[in-house]
């Protein structure tokens, strides 16, 4: 059986890992190394950058990968075009794990902008209440609006990211009823989101829809062209271990 190489750091990838481990694949699974005290996993991990698309070749070459499931965060896409160069390089196959797009229902307030800036722009100028749900990673450009932000972080900043904000520290997925309290909380009135998909972090837009509150939502970064599958199980399929009771 040849190693797999999972590329995680979502709840996607977990679980992934589990099936894996369940299955006894022989897989270790990759983290960025972003947050403090990252999620335990059922496989053996490393956790740290690879050194772009020559050290991802390295590793692949050095550790005999004999498939790699990029199962990162839609917004990781430096780490996913990295993973698509090594693979064709290599010669190792790559597939995506990746949830679908959210898509509005009725009642949502929805601005689709295409990246940060865009949503810097979409914000008023000053005196608004906004849940900035966009991770640690480009607060900066939110400054520029006299806002008052509310964060939601997994680890503790060392300093305010922003000059008027309250820190709010959670590890998701996240409630409805849990974010509906939050958003009361803190009297929101806007919502900025990055369009990830999936469970874990969906409860901000439904509790959103609820209180009729407008969002934000950044479009994912295009990615070069790549196989990709929407589950755990078609994954396992594509690994060829289906059959092993998963
Ligand atoms: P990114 O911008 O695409 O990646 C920057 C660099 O971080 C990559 O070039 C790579 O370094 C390293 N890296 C990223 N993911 C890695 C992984 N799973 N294993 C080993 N190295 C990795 O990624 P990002 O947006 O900073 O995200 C970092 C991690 O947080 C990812 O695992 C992602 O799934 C997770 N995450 C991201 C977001 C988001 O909104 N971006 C949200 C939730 C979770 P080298 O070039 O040195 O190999």
């Amino acid at each position: 059986m040849q190693r797999i190489l999972l590329l995680g750091g979502t709840t996607e990838a977990s679980a992934l890992a589990r099936a894996l481990a369940a299955a006894g694949v022989d897989a270790v699974f990759s983290y960025a190394g972003r947050t403090e005290a990252p999620v335990g996993q059922p496989l053996p991990l490393r956790i740290g950058g690879f050194g772009g698309v020559a050290g991802l070749l390295d590793y692949l070459r050095a550790e005999r990968i004999g498939a790699v499931v990029d199962a990162t965060h839609p917004f990781a896409a430096q780490m996913s075009r990295n993973a698509v160069e090594a693979c064709a390089v290599a010669g190792v196959p790559l597939v995506g794990l990746q949830r679908p797009e959210w898509r509005a229902q009725d009642g949502d307030r929805w601005q689709h902008v295409a990246d940060m800036a865009a949503a810097v722009a979409a914000l008023p100028e000053a005196s608004a209440r906004v849940f900035l749900a966009i991770g640690k990673q480009n607060l900066n450009g939110f400054a520029a609006k006299a806002n008052h932000y509310l964060l939601r972080l997994v680890d503790a900043p060392l300093a305010p990211p922003l000059p008027d904000c309250t820190v709010v520290l959670a590890r998701g997925p996240f409630e409805v009823a849990g974010d509906l309290a939050l958003l009361r909380d803190h009297r929101i009135g806007w919502i900025v989101a990055k369009n990830a998909g999936g469970a874990g972090a969906e409860a901000k837009l439904i509790a959103a829809r609820q209180l009729g509150l407008p969002v934000i939502l950044i479009e994912r970064p295009a990615l070069p062209a790549r196989q990709v599958l929407g589950t755990v199980e078609a994954v396992m399929g594509w690994l060829g271990h289906a059959d092993l009771g998963v």
